[in-house]
């Protein structure tokens, strides 16, 4: 069986994370997604437990104290994180598992979990950017230019990724993904017993 890996996809708000992740998910039964948790307030559509894990600062906090988050960071203006317990369990049942999350998170994903798969989501442009956040429309005056001011430092880290998407329209963005998920799966690295492959029933003639 082929090892699962964490699939980590980052790229400023308004890049199409949460869109591209939901067509990825809907188009394969192999990936799973990681659900985080958060400080900050749920959007009118967001279900608690199904979009994120809505928590108050101190049981964020006391979850961090507790080692509960593979990665955790300050984002804007609240806090995220990854729980852990889920996201190796799914490994172990070789799955990929999809964690959408910011920069500062994947650096530390990077730093100890060598291999999970990075990818960095961009939009066309910066300026179709702030028209994407503008049109979302769940996010305050303010809230959208710290989103907008951060998406420029974060490009500042695209060459910490393996890969990088853009984002013009969501079915090619989705294709790209796929296409670099057919190949990661073929990585000599993430299975064991290849040469059994083609060995068993007289696969081959040399043996
Ligand atoms: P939003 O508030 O728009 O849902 O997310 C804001 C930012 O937080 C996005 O860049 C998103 O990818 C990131 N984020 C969501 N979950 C996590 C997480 O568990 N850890 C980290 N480090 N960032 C996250």
């Amino acid at each position: 069986m082929a090892k699962g890996f964490l699939l980590v996809l980052s790229g400023p708000s308004g890049s199409g994370k949460g869109t591209v992740s939901q067509a990825l998910m809907q188009s394969r039964d192999d990936i799973v997604f990681s659900i985080s948790a958060t400080t900050r307030n749920p959007r009118a559509t967001e279900v608690d437990g199904e979009n994120y894990f809505f928590y108050d600062k101190d049981v964020f906090m006391d979850m961090v104290e507790k080692g509960e988050f593979i990665e955790h960071a300050f984002v804007h203006t609240n806090y995220y994180g990854t729980p852990k317990k889920f996201v190796f369990d799914q490994i172990e049942k070789g799955e990929i598992v999809l964690l959408e999350i910011d920069v500062q998170g994947a650096l530390q994903i990077k730093k100890n979990y060598k291999e999970a798969v990075f990818i960095f989501l961009l939009p066309p442009t910066m300026d179709e950017l702030r028209n994407r956040i503008v049109k979302r429309g769940t996010e305050t005056e303010e809230d959208i230019d710290t989103r907008f001011s951060n998406a420029f430092k974060e490009l500042d880290f695209v060459g910490e990724y393996d890969f990088f998407v853009v984002n013009d329209k969501v079915d090619a963005a989705v294709a790209d993904i796929e296409a670099i998920i057919h190949s990661e799966k073929l990585r000599v690295k993430r299975h064991n017993g290849i040469k059994e492959l083609v060995t068993r029933k007289g696969g081959s003639k040399n043996e």
